[in-house]
């Protein structure tokens, strides 16, 4: 095959929807949807329509990364609001995907070296001064994009199979009540009780506990060591 076949074969096919859910054109979407993309193909399952895939997202805040979980998102359907994609804050530019009646789960990194490819790029000259997506100019965006999209899954991923991955999803409920305190309904798990009363979070002054209370417990035991 010559390079030419092989690169049209392998340019990724990223459906325009997504940027205008994403709000900008940036490379880290794109990077997102492709490792979404090889979690499903990874765990041999299609898009979740309803709460299948769960998604723990080792990424945490201020830095651009966090782009990709909008892509992971849209490819995997673990969207946020369906209560499918967890931050662990690792800081990592990792994920983990897990699928119901899957016994193994998958653990994706962007690798050291796409990460140091592209940090070289204009792209991130305009965004260290301060300018923001959208004001840099089309054609910078468009080859930093196009990087993400022509390399391929081995360039930018490695991937981890992880064994035997146990993980109980929180069970929905509609049971719900009013804090004796401010009156508001709160769902049942996050009533707390103060001084006899069932309150809210808010009104009990307690931290809220549920990023210890959900998480699997292979990761709580790993983040512990
Ligand atoms: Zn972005
Ligand atoms: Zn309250």
């Amino acid at each position: 095959m010559s390079n030419n076949e092989k690169s049209k074969l392998t340019k990724f096919n990223l459906p325009e929807w997504t940027f205008e859910f994403h709000g900008h054109r940036c490379p880290f979407m794109p990077i997102g949807f492709r490792m979404g993309t090889l979690a499903l193909e990874k765990l041999g399952v299609g898009k979740s329509f309803d709460h299948q895939m769960h998604v723990f997202s080792e990424m945490g805040v201020g830095h651009p990364q966090g782009c990709m979980q909008d892509g992971i998102m849209s490819a995997t359907g673990a969207t946020f609001g369906k209560g499918m994609i967890e931050k662990l804050n690792y800081g990592k530019v990792a994920a983990i995907f897990w699928y119901p009646g899957k016994k193994d789960a998958v653990r994706i990194f962007l690798k050291n070296e796409f990460q140091d490819k592209l940090a070289p790029h204009e792209f991130f000259k305009y965004r260290k001064q301060g300018i923001e997506p959208s004001g840099i100019p089309e054609e910078v965006r468009k080859d930093i994009i196009d990087i993400v999209l022509n390399a391929t899954n081995e360039e930018l991923f490695n991937v981890t199979i992880l064994e035997n991955f146990k993980y109980t999803p929180v069970k929905g409920s509609f049971n719900k009540a009013k804090c004796e305190v401010c009156g508001e309904y709160v769902f049942e798990r996050y009533l707390r009780v103060k001084d006899g009363k069932k309150v809210c979070i808010a009104c009990s002054e307690r931290e809220s506990e549920e990023a210890i209370i959900h998480l699997p417990n292979s990761l709580i035991s790993k983040s512990a060591k």
